[in-house]
């Protein structure tokens, strides 16, 4: 067992002072059980706890770290931005430097505005829909996550879901109206709820390739039939990239599926790991964005200069070297294919959904392809199993229905480490 009295110690102070210990729910480690662990610095694909243990980090603070922890490009873009004052609270080059490079690189989106993370995003969004189509409602699919807003608290994936509140207390009833839910994958439910709903949605967000329920992928002709429905009545088609983008492509998973939707929602990997989020779109769309129109979004630090900072060092090097998204499938897809030959061999049932270098295993015999599939997951297996990996040094997402990332630090040597440590983990139960 790991030497973790620092993180224990941590952790018993933290709960008398932030509700459940934690700053973000996933972070308590209530699914998988045990303490969860303090980190103290990253380097690479490394992460160093309080006690000083380390680990080959698998979850890469959830997606945004696809270079790695402390890339020194982006640690020395950061010191230079703070030198010049963390933040002015008004224009600078960096934002328009960065808003031509995101509408150069996603092929949706014309004009996009910077706001401070992926649920800022997602929740502007739906307002400019909204705002645009004069419109109420909206289509979310069942266990896609789009961040805490009201209006996506409804069937909710990730830790809403890993915690049993995919509804959670404290949204309204009215909103919770306005919130239409249909299974992903599932086509027929898309036009049943708009044949019942005429002329009143405004807009249908959705996890192009979820991560949030596990890695799930869009069946074959899915994500056209939603393009097509979309325009047929007038909907505004958002994809939430704030995993997918800049991750499974320089464009996200609409470059990937050569589906353009109307609007699209950007994080994580956008920010370079510092806190940031980014909607946009059609132009006539995001025009309607105040000042240039009327729907009211605003932010003190959006477009900060740090962050900005961070994320163009990020986006100039994923723009400058395409081959990174060729050489992650390529690694992810050895890593998983090897993982599930040992699964197979150690005699447990399980299903990989692997898209690019998002993957998710899950235990089930089931094909996972949507809520109800994920569902089937044996979770106090994959408890086990995440205990078991993180005895051997590899922190995973500490949930059966998150997704895990590889970035471009895992070499060979780190694979084989990986590798090693899931066959352990599979004799240890
Ligand atoms: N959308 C998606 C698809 C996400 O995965 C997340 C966060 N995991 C969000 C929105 C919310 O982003 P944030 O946590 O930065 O608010």
């Amino acid at each position: 067992m790991n030497e973790i009295s620092r993180s224990q110690a941590l952790f018993d102070k933290a709960k008398q002072f932030i509700p459940g210990g934690v700053n973000s729910p996933v972070r308590a480690f209530r699914a998988v059980g045990g303490n969860p662990l303090f980190i103290k610095k990253a380097k690479g694909p490394y992460l160093y706890d309080e006690d000083g243990n380390q680990y080959i980090d698998l979850i890469n603070s959830w997606g945004p770290m696809i270079l790695g922890h402390a890339h020194p490009a982006i640690e020395e873009a950061i010191r230079e931005a703070v030198s010049a004052s963390p933040s002015f609270g008004a224009p600078t080059a960096r934002e328009v430097e960065m808003a031509e490079l995101i509408c150069s690189m996603v092929p949706s989106v014309e004009k996009v505005r910077m706001v401070n993370s992926g649920t800022e995003a997602t929740m502007s969004a739906i307002r400019v829909a909204r705002g645009y189509t004069g419109r109420d409602k909206i289509i979310k699919m069942e266990g896609c996550y789009h961040g805490h807003g009201d209006s996506f608290l409804i069937a909710a994936g990730s830790g809403a879901l890993t915690f049993g509140y995919p509804d959670s207390p404290g949204v309204t009833k009215g909103t919770a109206q306005d919130t239409l839910i249909a299974p992903f994958n599932d086509l027929k439910a898309i036009e049943n709820l708009i044949a019942k709903n005429p002329e009143e949605i405004a807009a249908l967000i959705l996890e192009p390739v979820v991560g949030n329920m596990g890695c799930v992928i869009p069946a074959e002709g899915y994500l056209q039939g939603l393009r097509e429905l979309c325009t047929r009545h007038g909907i505004i088609l958002i994809f939430d990239e704030v995993m997918t983008g800049f991750r499974l492509a320089q464009g996200g998973a609409q470059e990937l599926y050569g589906v353009k939707p109307d609007m699209s929602t950007l994080g994580k990997i956008i920010g370079g790991g510092l806190p940031v989020g980014a909607y946009g779109g059609r132009k006539e769309i995001m025009d309607s964005v105040s000042p240039a129109g009327p729907v009211y979004q605003a932010g003190t630090l959006s477009g900060n200069p740090m962050a900005m900072a961070a994320g163009l060092v990020m986006l100039k090097h994923l723009k400058a070297h395409p081959e990174i998204y060729g050489q992650l499938d390529k690694t992810t897809t050895k890593l998983v294919n090897d993982m599930g030959d040992e699964i197979r061999k150690a005699g447990f049932n399980f299903t990989i959904n692997q898209v690019g270098s998002m993957f998710t295993l899950f235990f089930t015999a089931t094909k996972v392809t949507d809520f109800g599939t994920a569902k089937t997951s044996d979770t106090a297996l994959f408890a086990k199993y995440f205990q078991a990996m993180l005895q051997q040094g590899i922190y995973l997402a500490p949930s059966q229905y998150e997704a895990m990332f590889v970035s471009t630090a895992v070499d060979n040597n780190i694979a084989d480490k990986i590798l090693t440590a899931h066959r352990q983990a599979l004799k240890s139960f």
